[in-house]
């Protein structure tokens, strides 16, 4: 079996199968469709992930469920007549082919056509023909159908082809009032005159373009857009601006009703600077672990409210431990200063590489000069901070782009995309590409290894040397044992380096929490991403992706809570690459269709879902169908936010809590000076 093979009869189980798509025709089909011949070449090995792909012309290969979902809610059967409508990569049509007898399919780009059209004829496909021509006018020449399909969508369902449908046939298309969001629609035709039609799944589609479409982008229809039937090779120069990928959104409940039900369970927060605010969340300081999450690495509001809250379980609830999502060396540097000992010489400045404005910024800054304070009156319940990240994560990445600038920039760039996967959801369709791998990025695998592997040993080395030191020698072995594993893991990026890091994040926790004794609780700071149950996300359930929460509920039960932090809009500081500069940029209003946008729907400014088992149950019911969440990582890519930062969540089953903000702002970042020599104490390590 190829690995190609492999990730096929993968994909058609986890995202065909498991997803409810019945139909055996369209599975066994899908099985059969060598998806990756569909792709570009450079795109091969993501031909299998849960999602639409470039393949130029600015259009995309829908995502394999959605091919699925349409083909059985068409019905196919062998021998049936199809119409297939925009070609595109010529995929559908092929699954279509498997099935059926015959199949035609329409394409408005001729490029697009020509490469469906010798695509499916290299693999054999004799029984499907592609014509270049206008889609909405059907093809009257090869009428009537048994079945109709259309991978664009359009304001309605053309006249023309209800009328080449065949009695008993059934047409399925997107239509919608928004060129970017529609329904599915199926017609059934009954008989001469009588149609059934039925409405099923919202989706988003790329406009269906034509006579009975949408105009061309900037005018109206052209005028030599014919139907299909002529003959002659319409030369057809652009198509519609700004696509959206053909990924599906999920089903959800009518927003109203969502709404009200956040309406009826939402507490109001007051200000997170009064003192009550903190208090809403007493009813957490009995867990053994409270995580508290955010929605982007660079939002003031959450780093303020999750500082009031720790600030409160640590003077009022006994908690004696903070672990963050940041580097165990840098953390330890704020650990020695905030329990004011010494600090070790040469390594004192931390949290110096990208992104240092997740940490370096002035709410943090606040928190760390408070907890210093509070150590030095309450010794005797000293505070202790920490960092669960993987040893040395940014350095490592630091000293992988560094080498790979230095001996091959082109492997340096696709190594800056993949380390983007390390925080999920930011690929960039248009710079997906150079994701991909070349041979050279494969040739500097062993040297980056060896370069990691080194780096780690003199980390080590200085750790043994340093008297404090945080890592047993078991862990330390440990690290050592798995450090190459880890490394090829990390170079190649993908979810076996993300399960691999927040693996790493829950084993040092549980060191951590041990190291203190059975009566130790502890604060965890992290991006929802890694706080939310992923078994509850589209990461998990789709790539298999393991998280920290989840890992946490299986280890502590009820004795952890998850509380996720969400916006609307504002500012937040972010990236457009990794190791690029911080940027202030404004957040998007989060789209129709997501959860945030049912939060933004109640009209407050700020409040706390409680989701607990037992409370709002209504609410919680309508939370468990998945709806799309928004995740900003240490980079934000607004114009391809749906495809680079959305994803499926059931918000009910990731998270105990869910605090929300509705505008927010970006955190104030702290320079990184050359000399921070002459540091206050107070400001010491970030020395402002
Ligand atoms: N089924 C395709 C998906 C293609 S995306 C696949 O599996 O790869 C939709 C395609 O519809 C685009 O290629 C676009 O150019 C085409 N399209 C849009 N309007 C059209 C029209 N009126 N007639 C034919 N094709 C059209």
């Amino acid at each position: 079996m190829s690995d190609f093979d492999e990730a096929r009869a993968w994909m058609v189980e986890r995202q065909i199968v498991q997803r409810g798509v019945r139909d055996d025709y369209v599975i066994e089909a899908m099985r059969r469709v060598p998806r990756e011949a569909f792709v570009p070449s450079d795109l091969r090995e993501f031909a299998y992930d849960d999602t639409p792909l470039p393949i130029g012309g600015e259009q995309s290969i829908s995502q394999p469920y959605i091919v699925a979902k349409m083909l059985a809610a068409a019905e196919l059967q062998p021998g049936d007549r199809v119409l297939d409508i925009g070609t595109g990569s010529g995929y559908a049509a092929a699954i279509a082919a498997e099935i059926a007898g015959r199949v035609d399919s329409i394409e408005r780009d001729a490029s697009l056509a020509e490469g469906a059209r010798e695509r499916l004829q290299r693999l054999g496909y004799e029984n499907v023909e592609v014509h270049v021509g206008d889609g909405t006018a059907g093809l009257a020449a090869h009428a009537p159908y048994n079945a109709i399909i259309a991978a664009a969508g359009g304001p309605r369902v053309p006249r023309a082809l209800r009328m080449q449908l065949a009695v008993g046939g059934r047409l399925v298309m997107p239509v919608g009032s928004s060129q970017s969001r529609q329904r599915l629609v199926k017609i059934v035709r009954r008989d001469e005159h009588d149609y059934d039609e039925d409405a099923f799944g919202d989706v988003r589609f790329v406009p269906l373009v034509g006579d009975d479409g949408w105009p061309e982008p900037g005018g109206a229809a052209r005028a030599d857009l014919r139907p299909a039937s002529t003959s002659t090779p319409i030369p057809l120069t652009s198509t519609p601006a700004a696509p959206t990928p053909a990924a599906p959104m999920p089903a959800a409940p009518r927003p109203a009703a969502l709404e009200l039900a956040i309406r009826d369970a939402a507490e109001p927060l007051p200000d997170i600077d009064s003192a009550e605010f903190a208090a809403f969340f007493d009813r957490f300081a009995g867990h053994r672990v409270v995580l508290l999450g955010e929605a982007s690495h660079g939002t003031s509001e959450f780093y303020r409210a999750r500082a009031a809250i720790t600030r409160r379980l640590v003077e009022q609830h006994g908690f004696s431990m903070i672990a963050v999502e940041a580097d165990w060396p840098d953390a330890a540097i704020v650990d020695r200063h905030v329990r004011a000992r010494p600090m070790p010489g040469g390594r004192s400045r931390p949290f110096r590489r990208f992104p240092t404005w997740m940490w370096r910024n002035t709410d943090f800054m606040g928190l760390i000069a408070w907890l210093r304070s509070h150590n030095a009156a309450h010794p005797e319940r000293e505070t202790r901070f920490y960092g669960l990240d993987i040893y040395s994560l940014s350095e490592s990445i630091d000293a992988v782009l560094r080498y790979l600038d230095s001996v091959d920039p082109a492997a340096a760039r696709i190594a800056r995309e993949r380390y983007g996967c390390l925080s999920p959801w930011q690929k960039d369709p248009a710079v997906y590409g150079r994701a991909a791998l070349s041979g050279g990025y494969a040739q500097c695998e062993e040297h980056v290894v060896a370069q990691l592997g080194d780096l780690l040993k003199s980390r080590l080395d200085y750790a043994r040397e340093d008297g404090e030191r945080f890592l047993d020698a078991a862990q330390n072995a440990r690290l050592v044992a798995v450090a190459e594993h880890y490394y090829r893991a990390m170079y190649y990026g993908g979810p076996q380096s993300w399960n691999l890091r927040d693996t790493h994040m829950f084993d040092t926790l549980r060191h951590t929490l041990d190291s203190r004794g059975p009566q130790a609780r502890l604060v965890v700071w992290a991006h929802n991403s890694h706080i939310g149950d992923a078994s509850a996300t589209q990461m998990g359930r789709m790539q298999d992706e393991i998280n920290l929460g989840q890992l946490c509920r299986a280890q502590f039960g009820d004795a952890a809570a998850l509380i996720g932090f969400g916006t609307h809009s504002g500012t937040v500081a972010a990236a457009s690459d990794w190791g690029g500069p911080m940027e202030v940029k404004t957040v998007q209003p989060s789209l129709e269709g997501s959860v945030e946008f049912s939060m933004h729907g109640t009209g407050l400014p700020r409040f706390l879902l409680d989701l607990r088992p037992g409370m709002h149950d209504t609410l919680r019911e309508r939370l468990r169908a998945p709806l799309l969440e928004r995740f900003i990582g240490v980079i934000y890519r607004p114009g391809t936010e749906r495809y680079s930062h959305y994803a499926q969540a059931s918000l009910a089953e990731q998270f105990d809590a869910f605090v929300w903000f509705d505008r927010t702002s970006a955190v104030s970042a702290l320079p990184v000076s050359a000399d921070e020599k002459n540091h206050a104490a107070e400001t010491f390590p970030f020395g402002v």
